[in-house]
C-alpha cells in the first residue's frame, strides 16, 4: 500500500512529479552548471511559467531563496530600519516577530488567541511603520487572512510596504501584486515538491528600499540580499549555486498547472474544502477549529478531535492516509488536513469514508 500524504507540508508529491524527476535524471540535471546556458534557461521557464500561474507583473522580482523562513528573514533586513508592525495569529506569524526582534528592529505588534481573527477596523497601525507583515494562511492554527482586508490595510497605510507569507496558500490564494511588496512560500507544500527551495517575490519599491537602507550601511545580508539577487536575476542566475534540481520541478509543475489553468485548480480546491468541511461540521464529536467562516483557510484545515488525535493519526495511517497532527500545545487535540492542487477527489473521499468509520 502506498502512503498518500494529506500532511500541511511536506506533503503528497504532485501527480507528475516523478515523471518530471525522470526527465531530469536524462537530461543531468544534477550535474549542470549554475553559471551555463542550460541553467538560464531552466531560471527563465520557471521564472515565466509561475508568473503566468500567480499573474505576478514585471513590477516584480522573483529570487529563489533557501526556504520559506529565509525569505521572511530576508523580508525583515532588506524593508526596515526600525520599524515593523505584525499581525500575530499563529506560530508563524510570532516567527516573523520574533525574527523583526533577533534583527534588532523595534517591531511592534496585534495578536489575536489562536483560531482567532483580527478586527480590521480596529487595527490602528503608527505612521513610523515601514513594513507591514502577515500570515495570510497560518498554517498553524488553520486561519486566513481574506486579501480584500489586506488591501484595505494597505490603503490605510499607503506610507508602509506590506509583507505576506502564503506558503500554505500557494497557487490557490488570488493576489493583486500591486498592492503586495514582499510574497513569499516555500514549494513543499502547494507544489507538492521536495523541501529545499524558497521563492521570494518583491515590487521594485521594495528593492529601492533595500537600496536606501543600504546606502545608509544598514545590515542587509550577505549573500542574499535584494541587491545581490536583482543583479543575478538580470541574468537568471543566483549569488549561490542554488536548487537547481528544484528550481527546475518548479517551473515544469508550474507548467503543467497552466495548462490545467489556474480557475480550474482553484475551483477543485474549493469543492474539496466544502466537503471536508461539510463533513466535520456534520461530525458527532470531530469539529472544525475555526467556526467563522470568514477566516476558516481552505488549504489547510485544522479539525478538533477531543484529544484523540493520535489514535485518529494511527487509524488513517494503517489505510495509507496520512494527515497532521496539532501545531505545539495542539498536537493532541487537534489534526490537521491539507487541501492542496496535488490532493484528488477520490482520494479524499476515501479518506473520509475511513474517517467516519472511526468511534
Ligand atoms: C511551513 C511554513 C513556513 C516555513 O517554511 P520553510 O520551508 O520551513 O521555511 C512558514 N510559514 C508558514 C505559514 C508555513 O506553513
Amino acid at each position: 500500500m502506498k502512503n498518500i500524504y494529506f500532511t500541511v507540508g511536506p506533503s503528497q508529491l504532485y501527480p507528475t512529479y516523478h515523471k518530471h524527476m525522470q526527465q531530469a535524471l536524462k537530461e543531468d540535471i544534477g550535474s549542470i552548471s549554475h553559471r551555463g546556458q542550460l541553467f538560464k534557461e531552466i531560471y527563465k521557464n520557471a521564472d515565466s511559467q509561475l508568473r503566468k500561474l500567480m499573474n505576478i507583473p514585471l513590477t516584480h522580482h522573483i529570487f529563489f531563496t533557501g526556504s520559506a523562513l529565509e525569505a521572511m528573514e530576508r523580508t525583515v533586513q532588506n524593508l526596515v530600519e526600525l520599524s515593523s508592525y505584525h499581525l500575530i495569529n499563529g506560530e508563524f506569524s510570532k516567527k516573523f516577530f520574533e525574527f523583526s526582534v533577533q534583527l534588532g528592529k523595534k517591531p511592534q505588534k496585534i495578536e489575536v488567541k489562536p483560531g482567532q481573527g483580527f478586527d480590521f477596523k480596529k487595527i490602528k497601525i503608527p505612521k513610523d511603520v515601514e513594513l507591514i507583515c502577515l500570515t495570510q494562511n497560518e498554517t498553524s492554527t488553520g486561519t486566513m487572512i481574506k486579501m480584500d482586508q489586506i488591501y484595505s490595510l494597505k490603503k490605510k497605510n499607503p506610507q508602509a510596504l506590506i509583507a505576506m507569507d502564503i506558503v500554505s496558500s500557494v497557487p490557490y490564494v488570488d493576489i493583486d501584486f500591486s498592492k503586495i511588496d514582499s510574497a513569499f512560500f516555500s514549494v513543499q507544500k502547494g507544489f507538492g515538491l521536495p523541501a529545499g527551495l524558497g521563492v521570494l517575490i518583491v515590487s521594485n519599491k521594495a528593492v529601492k528600499k533595500a537600496q536606501q537602507l543600504h546606502k545608509k550601511n544598514v545590515s542587509i545580508g550577505t549573500y542574499h540580499n535584494f541587491l545581490s539577487l536583482v543583479e543575478k536575476e538580470t541574468i537568471f542566475q543566483t549569488p549561490e549555486t542554488p536548487n537547481v534540481l528544484n528550481i527546475y520541478l518548479l517551473g515544469q509543475i508550474c507548467q503543467d498547472m497552466n495548462k490545467i489553468g489556474i480557475k480550474k485548480i482553484r475551483q477543485q480546491i474549493d469543492e474539496k474544502a466544502k466537503l471536508i468541511y461539510d463533513f466535520f461540521d456534520n461530525h458527532k464529536s470531530l469539529k472544525p477549529f475555526i467556526s467563522d467562516l470568514d477566516f476558516r483557510s481552505t488549504t489547510t484545515m485544522t479539525i478538533e478531535t477531543n484529544g484523540l488525535s493520535k489514535k485518529i493519526i494511527t487509524q488513517l495511517a494503517s489505510k495509507g492516509f496520512i494527515v497532521s497532527e496539532g501545531y505545539g500545545q495542539f498536537k493532541d487535540t487537534q489534526i490537521r488536513i491539507a487541501n492542496f492542487p496535488t490532493h484528488q477527489m477520490a482520494d479524499l473521499k476515501r479518506m473520509l469514508v475511513v474517517l467516519a468509520s472511526i468511534r
